[in-house]
């Protein structure tokens, strides 16, 4: 069970810093989709905190704005947004799909990008998503008096299961990622049910055409749920870019992707579901960028 003494809702990241110095031991929650299972299911045991600093309303957390070089999300921005959000479905088109996959729609409004980064468990599916629009974290904390703001790559943030780079009373305000208008994309998860279920494998991937020279310009290919941390897989988007995307090719670029299972239970399955899964979503990917390849029929992917 979770309890506490106090429940703070500061509306300004100042009054959030008061708040978390007011109170020592005080815990951050948003939409608390992980802490309160975390606590409920005994899993920490019976949870007694100081206070909790909710931040799901402080408006600077809660913003989407677009510039044309990168597109901002308040960390309180709730997952459906993903999808239900015009300007995300049209500059960041494989957070749609990703949220159709997260949980079902009472936790979608409820659960928050920010809480999914920091929770940084492996299989969470945003990750994946997020590491193919290039995501910067941006964090604040208040030292002196004054507010500190640091920002870095989500692929930095994040070191290991349940382990981030959050320094103690520090707040994740937004997340940055690049406009890809005009790409292909596609979002592939599996699960042991669809949706309300842990990922075994997640992947994302995102696909540039140069239509002058008829090939790959430029290709993002990200897993989660397969090793500690989420990644990008740079060797298959170094095999496609500058290339065209040739049946056999995308078939070979995804046969690496069978290297990068490292977690212990159900290996050999993982790398069948892996490969499969990325051949799948590169060809769905390119497919939604205008270029439709076919896939490799399965006799020919050893010939
Ligand atoms: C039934 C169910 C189904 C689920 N399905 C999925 C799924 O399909 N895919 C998936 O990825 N996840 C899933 N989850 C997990 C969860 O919903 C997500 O990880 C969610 O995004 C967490 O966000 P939250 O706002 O609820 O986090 P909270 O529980 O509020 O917080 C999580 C952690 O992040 C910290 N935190 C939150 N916001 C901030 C911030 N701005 N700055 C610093 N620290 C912060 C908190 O202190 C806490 O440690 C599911 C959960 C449930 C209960």
């Amino acid at each position: 069970m979770l309890t506490f003494d106090h429940y703070f809702m500061p509306r300004t990241l100042e009054a959030a810093f008061d708040a978390l110095e007011q109170v020592p031991g005080a815990r951050l929650v948003a939409g608390a989709t992980d802490l309160l299972p975390w606590a409920r299911e005994g899993r920490a045991g019976d949870v007694h905190l100081p206070a909790m600093v909710d931040v799901s309303r402080i408006p600077e957390l809660c913003d989407i704005s677009v510039t044309e070089q990168r597109v901002l999300l308040g960390a309180a921005t709730p997952i459906a947004a993903y999808e239900r959000d015009a300007r995300l479905r049209r500059l960041a088109p494989v957070l749609g799909p990703c949220a159709a996959w997260f949980a079902d729609d009472q936790i979608r409004e409820q659960a928050t990008i920010g809480g999914n980064i920091v929770n940084a468990s492996p299989a969470g599916d945003s990750q994946p998503a997020l590491l193919v629009l290039n995501a910067r974290v941006h964090l604040a904390r208040r030292e002196g008096g004054k507010i500190q703001r640091r920002e870095m790559p989500l692929s930095e943030f994040i070191l290991g299961p349940g382990k981030t780079a959050l320094k103690d009373r520090e707040i994740l305000t937004a997340l940055t990622i690049d406009p890809i208008e005009g790409w292909g994309s596609a979002f592939e998860k599996v699960g042991h049910r669809r949706s309300l279920a842990i990922s075994t494998v997640c992947m994302a991937t995102a696909v540039k055409l140069d239509w002058a020279r008829r090939n790959v310009e430029a290709c993002r290919v990200a897993i989660g749920a397969v090793g500690p941390v989420p990644e990008r897989l740079s060797a298959i988007e170094a095999m496609l870019v500058g290339q065209v995307p040739t049946p056999r090719l995308v078939r070979e670029a995804a046969q690496t992707a069978a290297d990068q299972v490292r977690s212990r239970s159900r290996q050999e399955y993982r790398r069948e579901v892996l490969v499969n899964f990325v051949e799948r979503a590169l060809v769905s990917a390119l497919s939604r960028a205008g270029l439709e390849v076919a896939r490799l029929p399965k006799e020919m992917a050893h010939a």
